[in-house]
């Protein structure tokens, strides 16, 4: 696979550079340091964020092939690219929480922290400029984003992945509070999941302290961002 050229700049988001390559089945995410939130109000830089993630979703992404949940990830190229395969990306992220926290605490006036009896599922209109507002599943179907039965398989993979991670995260001792999946479609119409999974796009707090392990020290200025990436990749087995 290493006489893959990497080819023109496809797309440049937030936190990565997407790549063709000569195959036109695949590209090359290219993880930066760079860090947004609050709908990219906030940026700044986050040293070695870029080469953390990349291992740390590959890591992720293997553990859920070896449970039978296939995804994008192919291989990875070098400290900070990886090679996926090429996908139509579904503008419907979706969320899964076993806690109650951030915008769903905020728009429900739930306590911050709440248990609640079983995962909730989600959907995000994937929309920088709307600030991806939270949707039904009519909104999509009824504007074409996807239909029922793929939102239906989104739900089903995303409870699928959190079956496999939350108690992976918790044997190391970390709670998975929270996450967001993106998912795509292949040439031929299959849904498979795509994007990252790291501290950028999950919420993980320490069973024993409660301290936030992810892109929450950035938005909230917490201090020692870079250090919480370090540690989420050492528990995982990542570095
Ligand atoms: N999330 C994400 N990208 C987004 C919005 C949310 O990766 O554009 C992740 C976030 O890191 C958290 C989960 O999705 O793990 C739920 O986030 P929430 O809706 O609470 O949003 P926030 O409070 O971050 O605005």
């Amino acid at each position: 696979m290493s006489e893959l050229t990497r080819g023109e700049l496809l797309n440049e988001g937030k936190a990565k550079k997407i790549y063709a390559t000569s195959d036109a089945d695949k590209v090359i995410f290219y993880f930066k340091d760079d860090a947004t939130a609050f709908n990219a109000q906030k940026k700044g830089s986050i040293n070695s964020k870029g080469i953390l993630n990349n291992r740390i979703s590959a890591r992720f992404f293997k553990l859920l092939k070896e449970k039978d949940i296939s995804s994008h990830y192919l291989e990875t190229l070098s400290d900070r690219e990886m090679l996926v395969r090429k996908v139509e990306i579904i503008p419907c992220e979706t969320v899964v929480r076993n806690i109650v926290t951030g915008s769903l605490a905020k728009r429900l006036g739930r306590p911050d922290g709440e248990e609640i009896s079983r995962p909730l599922v989600e959907f995000y209109y994937k929309d920088d400029a709307l600030g991806d507002p939270l949707i039904t599943d009519d909104h999509a179907v009824v504007f074409g984003w996807a239909t029922q039965e793929e939102l239906d398989e989104l739900r089903r993979q995303a409870l699928a992945v959190n079956d496999v991670l939350r108690p992976f995260m918790l044997e190391r001792g970390i709670i998975l509070v929270d996450f967001k999946l993106e998912f795509g479609r292949t040439s031929d119409g299959t849904i498979l999941l795509a994007d990252e999974i790291c501290p950028d796009t999950c919420r993980f707090w320490d069973a024993k302290t409660r301290k936030k392990l992810d892109k929450d020290r950035f938005r909230q200025d917490l201090g020692e961002v870079e250090d919480a990436y370090h540690e989420i990749a050492e528990r995982v087995g990542a570095e």
